[in-house]
């Protein structure tokens, strides 16, 4: 009995030291919570062999997971499939292999697909889908209605793209939205920004989306400052489905396009606070103070002065800790400084204020 135990251990772990070990290691991006709201990092736009990307679906959640994304989806095209000689038509198929993949790797991994259609009315991505087969259908509107029967969540991606219309807001998009059919719109796509998806989802309450559109395989081990996958932060109740549903049908969400942040002011604003801390003065003379600003953020952060204290310009690199020194006849008093974050949007060209505060003695 006892030789027996030994051999099964012995097998055992064989297996174990079997297991491929590359892969699994994860570089987590770095966008504390808000309060009430946990950040989930998301990508939800990217392609696979099962439409005109280059990858098998399970290669996207060693990628995201890898990269430290909470959430993704497989987004492949309805209407294009170049590799459909090689492989089945059936909208379900790439969901389905990567779906034991994702809740293995613990990622958040909604049904989704792509509605693919010439502009206008353009493309538009579907998630939280039961079912993808049905929006495989030739009428836009009845593929819409569709993914909306299903409770999808719709966003229209890469507005500007392409076509004579170039992204204008056409009767059908107006139909859409009556409908309540549209929830949300591309404001970034990969490289792109989109300056009139950013006002009409001001305008019109629909949510912020970035994302990658990706199509190749992503060689990124990790989400750096200086390079980096466009996606969503999404502020979430909790890290469950349901809950990243409800925060993007609440528009939830902030944009990390390039070296920047793009968002509505509520939700930019307490991310900014819980990004850059401002610390208690480690020094006091008799006329200067010595304080840290600790950026915490995988974003660098530009301000510029609007008040009268402070630099002129403040560079807070990310995830570093920048000296501050300040002269004032008071220096047991607090100190506000007025600024603007340049890199955090809250409109197209539009900074978002903010106020640097010194804690006083
Ligand atoms: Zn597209
Ligand atoms: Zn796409």
């Amino acid at each position: 009995m006892k030789r027996l135990l030994r051999v099964l251990a012995t097998v055992v772990g064989l297996l174990v030291l079997s297991l491929p070990s590359q892969a699994q290691l994860r570089h987590e991006i770095h966008f504390p919570d808000v309060p009430g709201y946990k950040t989930l990092k998301c990508d939800f736009h990217m392609h696979t062999v099962f439409s005109d990307g280059t990858v098998w679906p399970t290669v996207r959640v060693d990628e995201a997971w890898q990269q430290g994304l909470d959430a993704i989806t497989l987004t492949d095209h309805i209407e294009y499939q170049p590799h459909k000689d090689d492989l089945p038509t059936n909208h379900n198929r790439p969901f389905d292999l990567a779906a034991g993949r994702a809740r293995q790797k613990n990622l958040l991994f909604p049904r989704a697909a792509e509605i693919t259609r010439d502009t206008p009315p353009g493309h538009f991505n579907t998630l939280f889908l039961k079912d993808a087969n049905p929006l495989d259908t030739a009428d836009f509107l009845e593929a819409v209605k569709q993914a909306n029967e299903q409770d999808a969540f719709v966003f229209w991606n890469h507005q500007a793209w392409k076509g004579p219309e170039l992204g204008k807001w056409m009767d059908v998009h107006t139909q859409m939205y009556d409908n309540k059919w549209l929830h949300g719109m591309e404001v970034c796509n990969g490289q792109t920004y989109y300056p009139d998806a950013h006002r009409w989802c001001l305008e019109k309450g629909l949510t912020m989306m970035g994302t990658s559109d990706i199509h190749g395989p992503d060689q990124r081990k990790s989400n750096d400052p200086e390079d980096h996958r466009t996606m969503t932060l999404v502020f979430a109740k909790e890290r469950t489905l349901d809950s990243l549903k409800e925060a993007l049908v609440e528009g939830r969400t902030v944009v990390w396009y390039m070296e920047q942040l793009i968002g509505r002011r509520e939700f930019i604003e307490p991310l900014f606070v819980q990004c850059i801390r401002v610390a208690k003065p480690h020094l006091r003379s008799s006329n200067a103070v010595w304080v840290a600003i600790e950026n915490v953020c995988d974003l660098d952060v530009h301000l510029e002065r609007t008040g009268s204290v402070g630099p002129a310009e403040l560079e807070l690199p990310a995830r570093t800790t920048y000296l501050l020194n300040i002269r004032t006849k008071r220096p047991a008093d607090p100190i506000e400084m007025a600024y603007t974050a340049t890199n955090l949007l809250i409109a197209p060209e539009q900074g978002l204020p903010v106020t640097l505060r010194i804690p006083g003695e």
